[in-house]
């Protein structure tokens, strides 16, 4: 039941200046960060992060979005850690998620106004989507000496 998900804060939460804040939620939650870094993707490792969605129309766009600018990658830990990641960052449409949940809290973006303009959908945030598809994302992004295992309080309190 303990899992460990892989969130990424896209270029929009960087330049926007909310690392801290967002990582707060996932403080506040509980959940434990056992790895992080900041790392500015290429074209070639977008690909491999977003191989599902290569061959889809919105792909150009959210390619040269998640390549303008370095992004926040990092990894935490808890109980039904992607269920409960997920719950937090909300819908992949700013504009539907639910007040609350960081996407609906810091962004208000729609797929009607980032179609029109043709640019990526505006929305702060990654979380990986599946015990499969997480174990996959976090060997892509992390190296086994760049995770760790610690203690915290809330392995007392919280689990
Ligand atoms: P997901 O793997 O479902 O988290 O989707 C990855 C990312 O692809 C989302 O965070 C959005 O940036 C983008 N995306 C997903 N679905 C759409 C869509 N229908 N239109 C535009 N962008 C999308």
């Amino acid at each position: 039941m303990i899992e460990r998900s892989l969130v990424i804060l896209k270029p929009d939460a960087v330049q926007r200046g909310l690392i801290g804040v967002i990582i707060s939620r996932f403080e506040n939650m509980g959940m434990k960060v056992v790895g992080m870094k900041m790392k500015w993707a290429d074209r070639d490792f977008s690909k491999r992060h977003y191989k599902d969605h290569v061959e889809k129309a919105f792909y150009k766009g959210l390619e040269d979005f998640i390549v303008e600018g370095p992004v926040i990658a990092f990894v935490v830990e808890g109980i039904h850690a992607i269920e409960t990641t997920r719950k937090l960052v909300g819908s992949t449409e700013p504009k539907q998620a639910a007040p609350g949940t960081i996407r609906g809290d810091f962004a208000h973006h729609s797929y009607a106004y980032s179609d029109k303009k043709g640019i990526a959908i505006k929305n702060l945030i990654h979380a990986s989507d599946s015990v499969e598809n997480a174990q996959k994302e976090i060997e892509l992004w992390f190296d086994k000496e760049e995770l760790h295992s610690y203690k915290t309080v809330h392995e007392k309190h919280v689990f």
